[in-house]
């Protein structure tokens, strides 16, 4: 193999500037991810596809299939636009992978003038595998598809797909600030922000005495996955030390408690985003997923700020949500309790009014939150 195919998707549906414009910031975004893996290769867009021109094949497909943006990545051989150099190369693949596979079939794509048509090259160079390897056709359910993507004056041909997480380049949006505490949900739904072009801007509040060094440094482990897959953007992550307003709010409120601790956060995230010109708020909430996350109470904490908060996992099940953890590699970490757990109410409010909230909650949270928020700091990863 000599170089990568890597494929992207939505891409394809924006107008021609649009197009170009997020087809060079994915190039860009690969050459990044190449040169953060010390990965030698070249990036280079052609119609409708990006190709990794490197050694490194096995390295250069792991890393393309991380990006957000990228659809599929396919480790490649380069030949001529040549119908018998086509068959030979599938079946020079299909005698290096003898013995892998009991059923194969071969599929062609072509754009350009040649003297061939796609269904021709897949008969034929089905019979040429069917040659080189003791193997049957199976164009249902396959072990093995032999591929060939002939551009113009170029040939690619390959036999596997490596899914990437699809979407849209990261930078092709405008920044969003991300609460991320490092459990379950928040790193997947600050994850789908990126997934969506959103470079993010991720905030952990460091809860003092209920939360500790575990929760911050799972914070921060979960940022170094978000980071990895943006390795063109700054992902540093703000911590902020929340101790003493969290303390406060305990102190004032009984069951609104962890309404007026999101609003705290919330207002904190705010004014991180203002400083950094970010166009919202990324959350991990789910609707019903736990009592603060009801449709009322999330009525009431959205109304602490004037920012969008966009909840990317407001109706994902919890199971899908462990699975893209899982992809993300985030899951792991998730495992120590909530430290928010300590502070909840034995009778937490499940339908939260505003007029009720403002009655109990201390004025200055807000003016707090700003505070902090000027106060925090940016840890490198
Ligand atoms: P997660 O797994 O993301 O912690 P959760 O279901 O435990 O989610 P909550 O604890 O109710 O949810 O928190 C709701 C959201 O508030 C989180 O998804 C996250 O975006 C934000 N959040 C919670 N705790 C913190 C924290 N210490 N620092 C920053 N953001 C936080
Ligand atoms: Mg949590």
């Amino acid at each position: 193999m000599d170089c990568v195919v890597v494929r992207y998707g939505e891409l394809s549906t924006k107008g021609r500037p649009v197009r170009r414009n997020m087809e060079e910031q994915l190039r860009s975004n690969l050459a990044a991810a190449l040169d953060a893996r010390d990965i030698n290769g070249d990036v280079d867009r052609t119609a409708g596809r990006l190709i990794i021109d490197t050694e490194a094949t096995e390295a250069a497909v792991d890393a393309a299939s991380d990006l957000p943006g990228v659809v599929s990545a396919s480790p490649a051989r380069t030949v001529d636009p040549d119908a018998e150099v086509i068959y030979e190369a599938l079946a020079d693949l299909a005698r290096e992978r003898e013995g892998e596979f009991e059923t194969y079939a071969v599929r062609a794509s072509r754009a350009g003038d040649h003297p061939f048509t796609s269904p021709q090259l897949e008969r034929e160079g089905g019979a040429a595998v069917g040659e080189a390897v003791d193997a049957a056709v199976d164009l249902d359910n396959p072990d093995v598809t032999f591929e060939a993507d002939v551009r113009h004056q170029v040939a690619y041909v390959f036999a596997e797909r490596r899914k990437g997480p699809g979407g849209l380049p990261v930078g092709t949006q405008e920044p969003l600030v991300a609460l991320v505490s490092g459990g379950i949900d928040s790193p997947v739904a600050a994850f789908e922000a990126m997934r969506h072009g959103s470079p993010v801007i991720p905030v952990y509040v460091d809860l003092g005495d209920y939360g500790g060094v575990d929760h911050r440094a799972r914070a921060i482990a979960a940022c170094e996955h978000l980071a990895a897959r943006a390795p063109n953007h700054d992902i540093t992550p703000y911590v902020v030390d929340g101790g003493e307003s969290v303390d406060h709010i305990a102190g004032h409120v009984d069951r609104g408690r962890m309404l007026s601790l999101r609003r705290y956060f919330f207002a904190v995230a705010e004014a991180i985003a203002e400083q950094e010109d970010a166009a919202g708020i990324v959350t991990g909430e789910a609707l019903g997923q736990k009592s603060s996350q009801t449709a009322r109470n999330l009525q009431v904490t959205s109304a602490a700020v004037d920012m969008p908060v966009h909840r990317p996992l407001f109706s994902v099940d919890k199971p899908e949500i462990v699975e893209r953890a899982k992809v993300l590699g985030t899951f792991e970490d998730a495992g120590i309790s909530a430290g928010c757990n300590r502070l909840a109410p034995d009778k937490p409010e499940t339908k939260g009014r505003l007029e009720g909230l403002l009655k109990v909650e201390p004025d200055d949270i807000f003016e707090r939150a700003r505070a902090d928020a000027a106060d925090a700091e940016r840890v490198d990863i």
